[in-house]
């Protein structure tokens, strides 16, 4: 039970990979860092168009996946060095040793979290917001950094 965070470091070159704004968007799409059941841990955007920003994929409404938010303007180096920080590891890892599938009522599989598992989600999601979660600022310089 150990974490992938391959998906991570294949970023790392990248000038912004999770940024991507519609021309008609004040901001930029939201990005996520996320986690699967098995333990694999991997960043993207969400291009989804949704105005109200209510659209969950599947995989993340079962509970098989795991996303906070992170910033659309973060750097390929930023994201690959999210394994470094001892902190987010420890979350992600009590995070994964808590999360299984069961099968619900309609003999569906979700996912389920123990009571630190869910208490370390929440927790994971505080420090990445004051950790590497800039407000989007759309402004000049971050246009700039994104281009
Ligand atoms: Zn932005």
């Amino acid at each position: 039970m150990s974490l992938n965070f391959d998906k991570l470091y294949e970023l790392q070159d990248k000038k912004a990979p999770l940024y991507f704004k519609y021309k008609e968007c004040v901001q930029c799409q939201p990005a996520y860092l996320m986690m699967d059941e098995s333990g694999t841990v991997w960043a993207d955007r969400d291009i989804t168009v949704d105005v109200n920003r209510s659209a969950v994929p599947g995989a993340i409404a079962a509970g098989h996946t795991l996303r906070w938010e992170l910033s659309s303007h973060l750097s390929g180096r930023d994201i690959a060095a999210l394994p470094k920080d001892q902190k987010i590891v420890e979350l992600l890892t009590g995070i994964h040793e808590g999360h299984t599938l069961v099968f619900n009522e309609q003999n569906k599989q979700v996912g389920q979290l123990t009571k630190e598992a869910k208490k370390a989600v929440v927790e994971l999601g505080r420090y990445l917001d004051i950790v590497h979660t800039p407000l989007c600022t759309h402004g000049a310089e971050a246009s700039s950094r994104a281009s």
